[in-house]
């Protein structure tokens, strides 16, 4: 078995490297699901309507709670009060956790964004301060990168840091935007420009002089979360709070997305199971023309679409934290092995916030007139799900980022996209093959239009973006399945998520090529590009109600999401 690099699956055929999967979970990672998915249950569920009301006195204590048992600090090193684990242990926690969303960004903001700009770069004085107040839920911590002005463009900040004249503090002006946990949080990790132009990293107590935080935003969803803006008129932080060297914050603020996406595909994978698991209990229970919903076959329809879509994500997260483990195991630094699946990281956090919005809708129709009223938990998440295709690098800057990753890798040499000549259509066995030559050729097709300008292309770069995205999930699910299949005959509603991905990913996929190849091709060229495109189409002859049958079936009889023992 080789072990997988960063954009390497599109390469290698599928089953050549093993991944990771919950069924392969050791004692310990179990029993930290189990714990932290007991803690949604019992500590965070039942106090939903408080949460939602703005209680942040109570937010406050489930993090001294969750701090205690030993949630907050997965991340955080022994020797700073955490525990040091993985990162599938650090993933799951953040499936478990995100069973209500005002919740799971609270503790996001804690324990990924809030937290590892210090683990990752802070001083072993800082480390000692802040770490084991952090891990044990003492202290709160938020993020403060946006601004105003710049959003997606984050290094277009406009807040100043300069050194006071006796050189003993750092004084910043300016103001930040939309910041989590921003109206009880302690201290803030806040990005601003040094003398204007060079941007770096601070760490920023509450009470500084000449902090103030604003009036907490009125927010669509998450609503029990703080959202504030933070302002600065000559606040005075000590010259030892700068996080980091001068200049290096880009380092900072981007690397910690990398993490902040994993989890927060592990994370909707969490919301969407929860939310199958309503939906199927509310099929089961309702009646129409004296019928439980549950028998109609487009109710069947549904579920089996959420159980394969939730199957994608699942396979996709674990898999992904799998392949850095393995890399730190062998030696290579966290950061480093973190940014070496930042490809796969941004893919996680587009198609799981994408089909969490999808699986979040179809429960909501399920749920008819009653998925629209406050009572009912499913019209909560709905307005909470929105929120992960915006925050994290908004999908479309995520998209961005994959191709642009990916291109940047073939350039550099790191990542022979282009070394293989023609794709050749792959055997009819494995699908993926043809949808990753797919992918491969319109990107062949693109740069070979465009050169370098081809960063003016957008539709083409997130269409191919799209293509590259749907590999990823359906070789995740694909290599899972094959990996599970050596031990054990697999269970039939497996075999038939692949197949319900693969015939969606599919007609999508084909879509996408004829927007990236019309776009960049013409006249006899372009005839010959759609032909390749339309002959490495796989569209499977199963029968789809057969197919939802085996899925809802699977759904029915778990109440949800079938149990992986
Ligand atoms: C509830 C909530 C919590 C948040 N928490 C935090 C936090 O804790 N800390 C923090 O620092 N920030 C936080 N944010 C901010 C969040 O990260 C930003 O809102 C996000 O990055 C988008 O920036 P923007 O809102 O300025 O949108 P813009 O960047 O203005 O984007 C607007 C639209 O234009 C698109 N767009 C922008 N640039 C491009 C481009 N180059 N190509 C194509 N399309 C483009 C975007 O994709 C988007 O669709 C939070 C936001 C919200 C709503």
């Amino acid at each position: 078995m080789s072990s997988a690099r960063g954009g390497s699956f599109l390469l290698s055929p599928v089953g050549s490297v093993e991944v990771m999967s919950p069924e392969f979970f050791s004692a310990e990672q179990k029993a930290f699901f189990e714990t932290a998915s007991r803690f949604s249950r019992e500590e965070v569920l039942p106090k939903a309507e408080r949460i939602e009301h703005k209680d942040f006195a109570l937010l406050r204590e489930l993090l001294r709670k969750a701090g205690e048992v030993g949630l907050l600090g997965i991340d955080v090193p022994e020797a700073h009060g955490g525990s040091g684990l993985e990162k599938t242990t650090s993933l799951l926690v953040a499936e478990a956790k995100s069973m209500l969303g005002s919740w799971s960004v609270t503790f996001g903001a804690q324990t990924c964004i809030g937290t590892l700009p210090i683990v990752f770069f802070g001083s072993e004085a800082q480390k000692a301060k802040y770490l084991p107040k952090l891990a044990s839920g003492e202290w709160v911590s938020a993020y403060a990168l946006t601004e105003s002005g710049s959003g997606s463009d984050a290094l277009g900040a406009k807040t100043r840091a300069v050194k006071s004249s006796d050189g003993k503090h750092w004084v910043l002006n300016g103001s930040k935007q939309y910041i989590t946990n921003a109206g009880f949080a302690d201290v803030f990790i806040v990005f601003a420009k040094v003398d204007g132009n060079l941007f770096s990293a601070f760490i920023v107590e509450r009470g500084t002089p000449g902090l103030s935080v604003g009036p907490e935003e009125k927010k669509m969803g998450i609503r029990g979360s703080s959202t504030c803006p933070l302002i600065f008129e000559d606040a005075k932080v000590p010259v030892e709070n700068l996080l980091g060297e001068v200049g290096r914050g880009h380092k900072i603020a981007f690397n910690i997305l990398n993490l902040g996406r994993l989890k927060l595909g592990a994370g909707v994978a969490g919301g969407m199971k929860l939310h199958l698991a309503g939906a199927a209990a509310y099929a089961a229970e309702r009646k129409q023309f004296n019928t439980p919903l549950m028998r109609f076959g487009l109710t069947r329809e549904k579920l089996a679409r959420m159980l394969a879509d939730s199957y994608a994500v699942e396979s996709m997260a674990y898999r992904t934290s799998g392949h850095i483990d393995e890399l730190i195991a062998s030696g290579t630094e966290t950061l480093t092995a973190i940014e070496e699946f930042a490809i796969e990281a941004s893919i996680l956090k587009v198609m799981g916030s994408e089909l969490a919005c999808q699986l979040i809708d179809d429960a909501v129709q399920l749920h008819g007139g009653y998925g629209y009223i406050e009572e009912y938990a499913v019209e909560r998440a709905y307005r909470d799900v929105r929120i992960n295709r915006i925050f994290e690098g908004t999908n479309e800057i995520n998209r961005m980022l994959v191709t642009g990753m990916l291109l940047k890798r073939a350039m550099k040499g790191t990542l022979g996209l282009f070394d293989g000549g023609e794709t050749k259509p792959a055997p009819a066995d494995a699908p993926v093959e043809n949808l990753k030559a797919l992918g491969l050729h319109c990107l062949k097709v693109a740069v070979e239009a465009f050169g370098q300008a081809i960063e003016e292309h957008q539709v083409v770069l997130a269409s191919i973006a799209d293509i590259v995205m749907d590999a990823y999930a359906l070789e995740s699910m694909e290599a899972r399945n094959r990996r599970l299949q050596k031990a054990k005959p697999l269970e039939p509603w497996r075999v038939a998520a692949v197949q319900v991905f693969t015939n969606a990913a599919h007609a999508r996929a084909l879509a996408s090529a004829r927007r990236a190849l019309c776009a960049s091709s013409k006249g006899d060229a372009l005839d010959a590009h759609l032909k390749r495109a339309q002959a490495l189409q796989v569209y499977l002859p199963v029968d789809p109600e057969a197919t939802n049958e085996v899925l809802a079936q699977a759904v029915e009889q778990a109440r949800g999401y079938p149990s992986l023992d």
